[in-house]
């Protein structure tokens, strides 16, 4: 069905400014084709050269295929056809090259389906250029070509062919650019100026070798024409390469789905156009819950891309055309619905989506059912800029994954995020962007002798206004967006090229990284921690995985999953904050932990307080039964220290051993400490 707004292809209003243009034009290049075809004598003469049939041929492929670059459309692209008909133009005269130029440029718009009025329109543009290049050609020369009396330029004409190129390419681009900016309702100047300077070069170099063609034409050698295959082609593959380029930045390398970037450009266009016609948008956003990690441990990785493949290519044969999906990463994907009349549409495409991608895939055999979390945010209703859009789809989603409720549309009740946290959201994407996050390193130490168990790498963020931020100014609210997963990706490979460095240097100590509840329901997680050791050729062990204590215990069923998949690598998980969460003994028995970290606000009151000392006695008790290493954190002085110690705790961090210092301190730190014996932990 045609979309009644979508106004390219019919005729612009009777009257209108443009509608004047236009007939105006066509008016005067119609004419202008007339007197040039009646004009026309002799053309029999040259039908028989094979040297005509050759410039003809140019020129409709030249029409047929524009020079396109980045950024620019079918459009407002250079045509190569431009250089042989200036070039047939010099040698043959005006009427044949108009001629050439009018009647390719009407078969190929037509070719390529373009309404009738715009056929005719670039026709006649097209025709009045050529003229206006003739007649300055004529003023300056004095004389006509025509197909009896061939004009060869000498080296002195090759300046006034140039002038006469300028003038033609001047008509052609003035006559073209207004009928843009009338179309698009722009200030005519100002589009005349904004895209003089591309089209300028593009044409430059084209009129350019329109005096190189004349004079081959001239030699009425054939091969000499088609020589300008090579140097067109070199234009023509320079342009495709750069398009290439541009597609591989704008789009996801294993699926060829648009990337966050395109993305990103798109929701704002689509964004504009719904404001400016009133219309409504949707956005969802999509994360696989299952499926991809059972086929990435089953069947490998190169599977698991197939996987991923196969979701793309049903996502996107689900939607409608005009509708875009988009992967942001990993197992995350995006959908944008450009015009959708309510929610509940939003809402049905997402049910379709999910029942497309639940079908059953059989891969090597087996068969995997995949299922995903779907969050919609409605534009304008629920957000009215793109970035906020995307925020919102993502609380959305979240909702849906805690619910296991597959869609959720946002509901603004259940959002926490205000103004100023969303414009953190923003600032932490620059952020980002910028390397202005970084990682310190606090020494975990053995009680009984000192020697560095490891080092837990602790994230700051150098705001470029508001200076240091600690974790807990903004990892509490980033945990609720998307951006999450970026922090702790970039935590991960920041800390393991780091233990990298320092294996490499013989120093192997053992770096913790602390992970959000929200990564645990990340099923790329343990992904992301295999590839990085692979990539930087660390053993498992070389990294342990902190888990708050709290977040196991109450996001249960998926975390446990990611947090079992993370043992299964052989990493090390250790229970941050211990104490807090009240966990049972039957679920610390069950997970994989290898470490427990009690936490400070009992260890710093431990002097003071009977009651922590029990709860402290226990923890360190419940763990050495259970076999696993007991870290006491925020221990301040050697008397806390002593304590721990007689009460059997194995190892402590804190200010007491060593404050968070940045690599190149915690370098010389462990260098100084380790130097005693090289540590290899167990
Ligand atoms: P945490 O994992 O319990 O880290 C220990 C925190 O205690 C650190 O605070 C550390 O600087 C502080 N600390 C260490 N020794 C002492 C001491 O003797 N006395 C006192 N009073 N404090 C001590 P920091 O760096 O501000 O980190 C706070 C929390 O932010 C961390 O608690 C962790 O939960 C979270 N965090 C840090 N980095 C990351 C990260 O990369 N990703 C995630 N998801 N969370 C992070
Ligand atoms: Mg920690
Ligand atoms: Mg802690």
């Amino acid at each position: 069905m045609k979309d009644p707004t979508d106004t390219r292809d019919i005729g612009p209003r009777v009257g209108s400014p443009l509608w004047i243009h236009l007939t105006a034009v066509v008016a005067a290049g119609a004419a202008v084709f007339g007197i040039a075809l009646w004009r026309l004598s002799g053309i029999g003469a040259l039908l028989r050269y094979p040297l005509f049939w050759i410039v003809v041929a140019m020129v409709v492929l030249g029409d047929l295929w524009p020079i396109v670059t980045p950024g620019r459309s079918n459009t407002d692209a250079p045509v190569a056809s431009v250089a042989f008909c200036f070039g047939a133009l010099v040698v043959w005269g005006l009427p044949v090259a108009l001629l050439l130029s009018g009647t390719s440029t009407v078969v190929t718009q037509l070719a390529r389906r373009k309404a009738p009025h715009r056929a005719a329109f670039n026709a006649a543009a097209v025709t009045l250029g050529m003229a206006a290049g003739g007649g300055t050609l004529y003023a300056l020369c004095g004389r006509l070509a025509s197909p009896v009396h061939w004009w060869v330029p000498q080296g002195g004409d090759i300046w006034r062919i140039l002038v006469a190129g300028a003038a033609g390419f001047a008509v052609h681009y003035v006559l073209v650019t207004v009928a843009i900016a009338l179309h698009s309702r722009e200030p005519v100047l100002r589009m005349l100026s904004r895209m003089l300077p591309y089209v300028a070069m593009a044409n430059a170099v084209l009129y350019a070798t329109a005096p190189l063609v004349a004079v081959a034409i001239g030699t009425k050698s054939a091969l000499l024409v088609l020589l300008f295959i090579f140097p067109l082609g070199a234009i023509y593959a320079n342009a495709a390469i750069s398009l290439q380029r541009e597609h591989q930045a704008n789009h996801d390398e294993l699926t060829g789905l648009p990337n966050r970037k395109l993305l990103m450009l798109r929701l704002d266009s689509t964004l504009a156009q719904a404001t400016s016609s009133g219309r409504k948008a949707g956005f969802l956003l999509l994360d696989l819950d299952r499926g991809l990690k059972e086929v990435n441990d089953t069947l490998g990785h190169a599977v698991g891309d197939r996987l991923l493949r196969l979701v793309a290519h049903r996502l996107t044969h689900s939607i409608r055309p005009g509708d875009l999906v988009a992967r942001l990463g990993g197992d995350e994907f995006a959908v944008l619905l450009p015009s959708v009349k309510e929610a509940t549409a939003a809402r049905e495409v997402a049910a379709r989506l999910r029942a497309a991608v639940a079908e059953p895939i059989r891969l090597e055999g087996m068969s995997f059912v995949i299922e995903v979390s779907i969050g919609i945010a409605m534009f304008p209703d629920d957000a009215s800029s793109g970035e906020l859009l995307m925020q919102r789809a993502d609380v959305a989603m979240y909702l849906a994954k805690q619910r296991r409720s597959g869609v959720e549309r946002y509901v603004p009740d259940l959002d926490r995020n205000s103004p100023a946290r969303l414009a953190l959201f923003g600032e932490l994407r620059r952020g980002l962007d910028r390397a202005e996050l970084e990682l310190h390193y606090q020494p975990k130490v053995y009680l009984a002798d000192g020697r560095p168990v490891g080092v837990e790498a602790l994230v700051r963020w150098r705001h470029p206004v508001r200076g240091m931020l600690a974790p807990d100014d903004f990892i509490p609210i980033v945990q609720q967006s998307y951006l999450m997963r970026e922090v702790t990706a970039y935590v991960i490979e920041t800390a393991l090229a780091q233990a990298a460095l320092w294996h490499q240097s013989g120093l192997d100590v053992q770096i913790s990284v602390n992970v959000s509840g929200r990564d645990l329901l990340d099923t790329g997680l343990a992904d992301l921690v295999a590839q990085g050791l692979a990539r930087h050729r660390l053993p498992p062990e070389a990294m342990l995985i902190e888990i708050d204590e709290r977040v196991l215990t109450s996001e249960p069923a998926h975390s446990a999953a990611t947090a079992e998949a993370l043992a299964a690598l052989g990493v090390g998980l250790s229970l941050d904050d211990f104490g807090t969460g009240y966990s049972n003994l039957v679920r610390l028995k069950r997970l994989p932990v290898s470490e427990v970290k009690v936490d400070s606000s009992f260890v710093s009151r431990l002097l003071d307080s009977p009651d922590d000392e029990v709860v402290v006695k226990s923890i360190l008790d419940l763990a050495a039964a259970l076999g696993i290493r007991s870290v006491a954190e925020g221990v301040e002085s050697a008397d806390v220290a002593t304590a721990l110690l007689r009460m059997g705790c194995v190892a402590g961090q804190g200010f007491y051993f060593g404050k968070p210092m940045n690599a190149m301190s915690a370098t010389a730190w462990l260098t100084e400490h380790c130097a005693a014996d090289i540590v290899r932990m167990t």
